[in-house]
């Protein structure tokens, strides 16, 4: 049976860190490669699991905060200017997605016509297939199938989590999310659940309400923990933690949801990779 394959490339979040690119996730299945999410420093990371912008079969956002789409124009103009005949990037995202995405080819415009002069075999611009989704399938090629549902960030919407299908093996990308409807129903029964978490008695005890605030829409550890063990699932990866976790202590964010959930826990770094099947 073939397994799907997950690079968590970017376990940051909006906080620059040295050793953390911004969120975002590799996933191939059968001979799809997915990003699901575009942060900061994603194609750095994409050369670092051996994936160029050229390869991608879609782009797939999760929301449109900042953190989640920082390096997205480093991923379209790069997969253009590597390309040798068009090749529009399919990018997939919830309604939103498709200004955010004129907004970054206007702001390249300066970019595109410089080349676009000086390359003689450079005749097209870059394109970007939008298709905006509150929920439903996302991709599907008979082998491969990708399904989208709404996940809670609220005040932020609408957001989506994605679940990747192949061959019997689901992996689900919640993105930022606290435990909502949508969620459970795309990780019940899958192999790998990818969350997004907080603590939020570290958050709390800073004492700035800016660091507070984001208790507001994130899953704890606990309440990622509670959802991969509602649903099954036999891995569960915590990225995009916050604060971010100091080198060395992984263990105590893994205790925290083993406490909760008894399958295979994964606190991850960059470039860390899990195997689902
Ligand atoms: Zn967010
Ligand atoms: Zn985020």
């Amino acid at each position: 049976m073939a397994a799907i394959d997950i690079v968590l490339l970017g376990t940051g979040s909006p906080i620059p860190d040295a050793n953390r690119a911004g969120p975002s996730t590799l996933v191939r299945a059968g001979s799809c490669t997915f990003l699901v999410d575009a942060g900061r420093g994603v194609l750095l990371r994409m050369a670092g699991a051996g994936v160029a912008a050229g390869q991608l079969t879609a782009t797939l956002l999760t929301h449109l905060h900042s953190d989640h789409l920082t390096d997205l124009n480093d991923v379209i103009t790069t997969r253009w200017i590597t390309s040798f005949a068009p090749s529009p990037l399919m990018l997939v995202g919830p309604p939103g997605a498709r200004q955010v995405v004129d907004g970054i080819l206007g702001s390249l415009a300066s970019d595109i016509s410089y080349r676009l002069a000086h390359h003689e075999d450079l005749t097209w611009e870059p394109a970007v297939d939008v298709t905006e989704l509150d929920e439903g399938v996302a991709y599907d090629d008979g082998s491969v199938r990708v399904v989208a549902a709404p996940s809670d960030h609220r005040p932020v919407r609408p957001t989506l989590a994605y679940r990747v299908e192949h061959d019997d093996h689901a992996v689900v990308l919640a993105g930022d999310t606290v435990p909502c409807e949508g969620v459970d129903r795309l990780a019940l029964g899958a192999d790998v659940l990818v969350s997004t978490v907080i603590r939020d008695d570290l958050l709390r005890s800073v004492g700035i309400q800016r660091l507070v605030d984001v208790c507001d829409y994130h899953s704890t550890v606990e309440q990622a923990a509670d959802t991969a063990k509602r649903a099954g699932v036999a891995t569960l990866v915590l990225t995009h933690c916050v604060p971010p976790i100091p080198p060395g202590n992984e263990d105590e964010w893994r205790a925290i949801a083993a406490s909760v959930f008894d399958g295979e826990i994964v606190v991850a770094n960059d470039l860390d990779r899990v195997i689902a099947g």
